[in-house]
């Protein structure tokens, strides 16, 4: 079984720089993290793979993401936990991309490596927070996928059964595999590296690979290639002031909305 996770570098603080020229986030590579819910999809995957070695089966983990170079630092770590090896799209060209243009690079990489029986993703990243990845990857790979995955409660050759929320609450789902996961943070906790892991980790097989190497359209890639443009972005204004309406509740209702009507204005 080849079971592909998709790991985002995050920003580890909440003191996010944001370029006035291009509106994206300034990433330096150096206060990243791993995605909060990537850290639980790892697990999932490091469990399932643990199990089907036990029961004397072939799993390998890869890990993927595109990132810029310093990202290499967050895959190793991966793979000092766990993975088998990893694979880091790192290109100008993927510079700027919106979630399309993000989804099309992982895309082409993960087509890049041996077919994949899983493919498992965060629920959703916390700096850009749209959850549209997962369900995106497995649009282009006309793959079944199931969200919100808060437990794997087993898996055969043919199907995966997992635990997942929905409107009416906690539902158990069985999907046929190959398929795609988005995996919520309560799902599992990362296991720590071992010291035996993070040595191995120096010499562990992290591919970087660009554009061209995987095959990726131009035209579907980077700034240019996304639909979605940020045409502008600003830190709200926060105020700690409070004015209290007197009057009847029609009166402070009245002047409320006309508060509103300023601001919208
Ligand atoms: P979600 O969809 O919330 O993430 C879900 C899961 O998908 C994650 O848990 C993870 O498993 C996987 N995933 C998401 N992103 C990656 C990744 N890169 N590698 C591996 N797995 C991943 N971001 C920039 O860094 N620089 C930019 O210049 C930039 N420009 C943008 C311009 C526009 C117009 C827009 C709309 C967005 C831009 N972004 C930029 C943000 C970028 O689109 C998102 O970082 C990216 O598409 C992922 O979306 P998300 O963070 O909402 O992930």
């Amino acid at each position: 079984m080849h079971v592909v996770v998709c790991i985002k570098a995050v920003p580890g603080s909440t003191e996010v720089k944001m370029d006035p020229e291009t509106h994206t986030i300034v990433r330096d590579g150096r206060e990243a993290v791993i995605n909060p819910f990537d850290a639980s999809a790892l697990e999932l995957a490091l469990e399932l793979a643990d199990a089907r070695r036990a029961a004397g089966e072939d799993c390998s983990v890869t890990v993927v993401s595109m990132g810029i170079p310093a990202t290499e630092r967050i895959l190793r770590d991966a793979c000092a936990r766990g993975a088998t090896d990893a694979l880091l799209l790192s290109d100008r060209a993927f510079a700027g991309a919106d979630t399309l243009a993000t989804c099309h690079a992982l895309a082409c990489g993960i087509r890049a490596l041996p077919a994949a029986d899983l493919i498992l993703c965060g629920k959703m990243a916390v700096d850009g927070d749209t959850a549209q990845i997962g369900p995106e990857l497995a649009g282009a790979f006309d793959l079944p996928c199931v969200t919100d995955v808060s437990e794997l409660v087993g898996t055969g050759d043919e199907s995966i059964v997992v635990r997942c929320g929905s409107d009416e609450g906690p539902v158990a789902v069985e999907a046929p595999l190959p398929c795609v996961l988005t995996v919520a943070k309560e799902a599992a906790q990362l296991r720590m590296p071992s010291i035996a892991g993070v040595r191995a980790a120096e010499d562990a097989p992290v591919a970087v690979r660009g554009a061209e190497d995987v095959g990726a359209d131009p035209a579907r890639i980077g700034l240019s290639g996304s639909p979605t443009q940020v045409v502008h972005c600003f830190v709200p204004d926060r105020s700690g002031a409070v004015r209290l309406f007197d009057g009847s509740a029609e009166e402070q209702a009245a002047a409320l909305a006309g508060i509103i009507e300023e601001v919208r204005s």
